[in-house]
């Protein structure tokens, strides 16, 4: 009988099943919403047995759909949202409180403490990232500080964390408990130098070791399914890896070099720089990217807080368009913005600025401006970020990059890829697939039990689109972006 790869994709708001076949094709899929808990501004919770339950039915709805046995489910791989924290009970496996999703800030005066105590030098060179509550560790921290009894029954060892691939893991398997590497190096915990977790963060916040998985590699059979899932069955759970991750690999960047940007609701640009860990002096994020036959890859990220949400806004609360389509109709009414810049620092500008009090600024209006300039002017705002995070990248890595890859809901705007070709003088290169993360995933779980090889990993169909401007009218454009730029930022 024809077997099949299955890759679960538990994203932010919803969890998907998607079924992959022996060409790396899309055979079948399955998705389902799962609620979110707003308890507080700024919190973000989620009850983590709806993320649970919710990937069940993923699973049982998208080989129902493809009218497969499970037993033709010939491994499953797991792509998740990154740094969200549970901690759950060893013996009864219920959650200890909601799981924390990776935008809550609950955990800001636990960070703010460890500002003031000066880790954060250390903290960037062992874990290659910056004190922020977005990464686990103080948000394991938060839930042993607030939920009564926690912090005991977790010295008793009594108590299990993870992130959502551990847990899910933990839930398929009837009690294994690991991670891999791509989500240990977004806990704040774990050493990316030394591939372990590091005692002497797990003292800076008071965290017992024996809560933590052990740390994978990122293609690797860690355990099968309980029998009591799929009718007996035991399915191999062959891939773990976290989505930004997970895109990076499912867009082939394979080598050094090779980058990779998002559009999605925010940005997510991520550059594979092989087997060096690059410190960033321009605020960038150092990960790793998988570690597959004991070789760790690393990655650097940058992200954008406000990207194809910009367009969201001018569609809801300006009502300048009725579709998000509808705005490269308008751009390609008008021949260019007409002087006017958009930065959409509406929470702050990331990488490479940082500057959190700057906010949102609309420049360069006259009578002559109209509705067209500004919605080209969005669209243009998205590509000009990537430029930011890219430029950075560069000159922190030191390699010249050939091209850009990119995927998210906003790629199917022609308009902004070929405005992002022009303004990086370089080819964008968009695969024939939307399910970037999911394929990711999949192909990870298939090369470990051999169902893929490294061969089939070539010859992805996709479009490119290439420049049409010169490198003098690129330079012009972003001269007046970065002008914009310096005219909003607060210090
Ligand atoms: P996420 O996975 O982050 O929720 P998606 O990758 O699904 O987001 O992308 C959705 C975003 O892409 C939305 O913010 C939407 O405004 C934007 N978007 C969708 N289609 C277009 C388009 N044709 N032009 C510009 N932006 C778009």
């Amino acid at each position: 009988m024809k077997t099949y790869i299955l890759a679960i994709d538990q994203g932010t708001t919803s969890s998907r099943a998607i079924l992959f076949d022996e060409h790396r094709e899309i055979v079948e899929m399955a998705q389902k919403e799962f609620p979110q808990c707003y308890p507080q501004a700024g919190w973000v919770e989620q009850d983590a047995n709806d993320i649970w339950l919710s990937v069940l039915a993923v699973i049982a709805d998208c080989i129902q759909k493809a009218k497969i046995e499970p037993s033709q489910m010939a491994a499953i791989g797991i792509t998740n949202q990154r740094e969200t924290t549970i901690l759950w009970d060893k013996k009864t496996g219920m959650p200890v409180y909601n799981a924390i999703v990776w935008q809550s800030r609950q955990s800001d005066e636990i960070c703010n403490q460890l500002k003031a105590s000066g880790y954060e030098d250390m903290i960037r060179k062992k874990c290659g990232l910056r004190i922020d509550p977005y990464f686990s560790g103080t948000k394991i921290k938060w839930i042993m500080d607030h939920v009564e009894g926690v912090k005991e029954r977790a010295m008793q060892g009594d108590i299990l964390f993870g992130t959502v691939d551990s847990w899910l893991v933990w839930k398929l398997s009837g009690g294994v408990h690991i991670s891999d590497v791509s989500n240990a190096s977004r806990t704040m915990l774990y050493n990316i130098h030394e591939d372990k977790w590091d005692d002497e963060l797990l003292e800076m916040l008071d965290i017992p070791k024996s809560i933590l998985p052990k740390i994978m590699p990122t293609s690797h059979v860690y355990a099968k399914t309980a029998p009591y899932l799929f009718f007996g069955e035991e399915v191999p759970i062959a891939a773990v890896v976290g989505d930004q991750q997970a895109a990076l690999f499912g867009q082939g960047c394979f080598e050094a070099g090779s980058v990779k940007n998002t559009y999605g609701t925010g940005g997510f640009m991520l550059m594979n720089t092989g087997n060096q860990a690059i410190t960033s002096k321009h605020g960038l994020l150092t990960t790793v990217a998988w570690k597959i036959d004991d070789e760790i890859k690393y990655a650097l990220e940058g992200s954008i807080f406000i990207s194809g949400s910009l367009i969201k806004w001018l569609r809801d609360q300006l009502h300048l368009i009725e579709s998000a389509s509808e705005s490269e109709t308008c751009a390609n009414r008008v021949k260019d913005t007409n002087g006017v810049f958009i930065i959409p620092a509406f929470v702050g500008l990331g990488a490479p600025y940082w500057d959190e009090q700057c906010r949102g600024a609309i420049f360069g209006l006259t009578l002559g401006v109209n509705k067209d300039h500004i919605v080209r002017a969005a669209i243009e705002s998205m590509a000009y970020q990537s430029k930011d995070v890219l430029e950075a990248m560069k000159e922190d890595s030191q390699v010249e990059v050939s091209s850009l890859r990119v995927d998210g809901g906003a790629v199917a705007n022609q308009f902004l890829l070929q405005f992002q070709s022009d303004l990086l003088q370089l080819p964008i290169e968009r695969l024939a697939t939307t399910e970037i993360t999911a394929l990711g995933a999949a192909t990870l779980a298939g090369l470990a039990i051999g169902y893929y090889q490294k061969e089939d990993l070539k010859n992805q169909s996709g479009t490119i689109t290439k420049p049409e401007i010169t490198l003098e009218q690129a330079n012009a454009y972003y001269l007046g972006w970065k002008n914009a730029v310096k005219s909003c930022r607060t210090y």
